[in-house]
């Protein structure tokens, strides 16, 4: 049986990733940081799955996590934080704390899953970026900068990594209902709809779908890709 770690599964994308992960067999390890009732409630519904509390930012807790599952196959990086406003306007303990976890969260968990992966000439890594990496978002600036460094990242671990079978790729969400968006107005949302060509928000699932895809045997050319999950909108 093929093991995945998601990270950030407790809600969310992330919950569905582990969802979608499960129905196809995986043993899922569901990482999350402070959701704790989220997180056993999923595993509880889930057939071959266990929780991990960990900080991705703190190496420690990732290091200890990553001992408990040796040999991970599939590692998601989906952990992350949204910070609103302007640009010079937002305290730098929030700045920090978003890189903590959009970037530095990700290079820990894949810093930590490599060698066992790299030993195994085997293994896939999927990266959570977003399209505001892609195309930059107004009042995200700090967030659309984490999101395209994971761009960055994808692309250069994908050709380090090649020669050893590990395939890494990236997943760029568009307009995800989830609670990340929940403090978005009626009206918002409603704007936001008439800018997305499928006229609809995405729904976790959609971007499990993707990620499900990139980890399958049927993705294994594919590596160093930037996969855009967002209804046509970019
Ligand atoms: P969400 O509903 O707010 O869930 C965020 C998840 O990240 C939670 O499971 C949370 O776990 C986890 N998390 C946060 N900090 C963590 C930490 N330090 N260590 C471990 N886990 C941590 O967000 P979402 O919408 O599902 O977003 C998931 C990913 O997709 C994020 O990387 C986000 O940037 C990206 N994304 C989302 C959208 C969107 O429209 N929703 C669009 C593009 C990209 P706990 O609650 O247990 O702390």
């Amino acid at each position: 049986m093929k093991t995945v770690l998601v990270t950030g599964g407790s809600r969310g994308i992330g919950r569905a990733v582990c969802e979608a992960f499960s129905k196809e067999g995986y043993f899922v390890i569901i990482n999350y940081n402070k959701s704790v009732k989220e997180a056993q409630t999923l595993c509880d519904s889930l057939k071959n799955a266990v929780t991990f509390r960990a900080d991705v930012s703190d190496k420690e807790q990732v290091a200890a996590m990553v001992a408990a599952f040796p040999d991970i196959d599939v590692l998601v990086n989906n952990a992350g934080v949204s910070l609103f406003g302007v640009f010079d306007s937002v305290s730098r303990e929030s700045i920090r704390e978003l890189y903590d976890v959009n970037l530095f969260g990700t290079l820990n968990m894949t810093r930590a899953v490599l060698p066992s992966m790299i030993r195994r000439k085997s293994g896939a890594i999927i990266n959570i970026s977003s399209v505001f990496g892609e195309c930059g978002a107004s009042c995200e600036v700090d967030y659309s900068a984490s999101k395209a460094a994971l761009i960055g990242f994808t692309k250069a671990l994908a050709k380090e990594v090649g020669p050893s079978y590990v395939r890494v790729n990236c997943v760029c969400p568009g307009v995800i209902d989830t609670d990340m968006n929940a403090r978005l107005t009626i009206e918002e949302v409603e704007s936001l709809v008439e800018s997305i060509p499928l006229e609809r928000l995405g729904k976790p699932v959609d971007v499990a779908n993707a990620v499900l895809f990139l980890a399958s045997e049927k993705a294994d050319y594919i590596s160093g890709a930037v996969l855009a999950v967002d209804g046509g909108l970019v």
